[in-house]
């Protein structure tokens, strides 16, 4: 089975929308058996891009955090003097922050009596979604929780599991932006990377970052270029900087107004106007994937 991670240094240039018109593509008339992950963990959309239903969710540890234990407790407060997080306050009890508390441990190694533990906590959830013949397996951390690296880890885990009781021969994945903890979990174990970008300086900035993680991790990558004719002296300097770094444009997406209306019908633009310029550039892009594939 291969991998895929389409990913773009940031939010809002287009990702999820154009890798579940991706996933559609590729799984037309039974190319191919896919399936898709949506590590956005902190805001999760793939499902509703793709216009459906959860089936089911199931709770899920990703995090660790310090328990006390009162009847065992002497009141030294060393725990939270120890503690660099500050998530242990009080004056003469201590009294656990749960939320800022990192798991660390430091707090039970110097608890003198044994009152603290740290405990595997639920602090988000996995929903398995259905798409057509396209299954979907999305993380959602939950509100104000960490370790959402570690939950992406944990959603990846599940679709591998999900790709080999469906037989499928391809992981596509919608990956988190920026380039930290879950964008780096969403890369393990890729083949390889699609990168999501605009015209624009700020998101050339953001491509640069994403390629020097990849460079990292020596995952090859190909570029797709949305809204590619939104303003030509960016594009030629994308265009120029893609050439030093000897990287592929695999696509140039038109700006089109009739991607955002599928997207507010709840549909996708390359279902709904398949001969729409978009849908034929993103065509172009599935084609160019799939050869890559093979
Ligand atoms: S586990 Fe670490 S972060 Fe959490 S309360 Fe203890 S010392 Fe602080
Ligand atoms: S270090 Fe242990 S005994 Fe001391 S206050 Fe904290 S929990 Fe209680």
């Amino acid at each position: 089975m291969k991998e895929i991670v389409i990913l773009s240094g940031k939010g809002g240039v287009g990702k999820s929308s154009l890798t579940a018109a991706l996933s559609h593509l590729l799984a037309e008339n039974g190319k191919r058996r896919l399936v898709l992950t949506d590590t956005d963990v902190d805001a999760p959309n793939l499902h509703l891009v793709l216009g459906a239903e959860f089936d089911r969710s199931f709770g899920i540890q990703a995090s660790d955090k310090a328990v006390i234990d009162y009847d065992k407790c002497s009141r030294c407060m060393a725990c939270r003097d120890v503690c660099k997080f500050g998530s242990i306050i009080g004056k003469d009890e201590p009294v656990l922050v749960s939320y800022s508390c990192e798991g660390c441990g430091a707090c039970a190694i110097v608890c003198p009596t044994g009152a603290i533990t740290v405990q595997p906590v639920e602090n988000g959830k996995i929903n398995m979604v259905h798409s057509g013949s396209v299954r979907v397996v999305a993380g959602e951390l939950g509100i104000g929780e960490s370790s959402s690296g570690r939950l992406v880890d944990m959603v990846k885990k599940q679709a591998r599991q999900e790709a080999a009781l469906t037989r499928s021969d391809l992981l596509l994945t919608d990956g988190p932006p920026g380039i930290g903890c879950p964008v780096i979990a969403a890369l393990k174990g890729a083949d390889y990377a699609v990168l999501v970008t605009e015209p624009t300086p700020s998101a050339l900035s953001d491509l640069q970052r994403i390629v020097k993680v990849l460079r990292g991790f020596r995952i090859p990558a190909g570029v797709a270029l949305n809204r590619a004719d939104m303003h030509g002296p960016s594009r030629n300097r994308l265009l120029a900087w893609l050439e030093e770094e000897s990287l592929p444009l695999l696509a140039e997406i038109p700006y089109d107004p009739l991607l955002p209306q599928s997207l507010a019908q709840g549909g996708l633009g390359v279902v709904m106007y398949p001969d729409a310029p978009s849908s034929l550039a993103i065509k172009d892009l599935s084609t160019a994937l799939a050869d890559i594939l093979d």
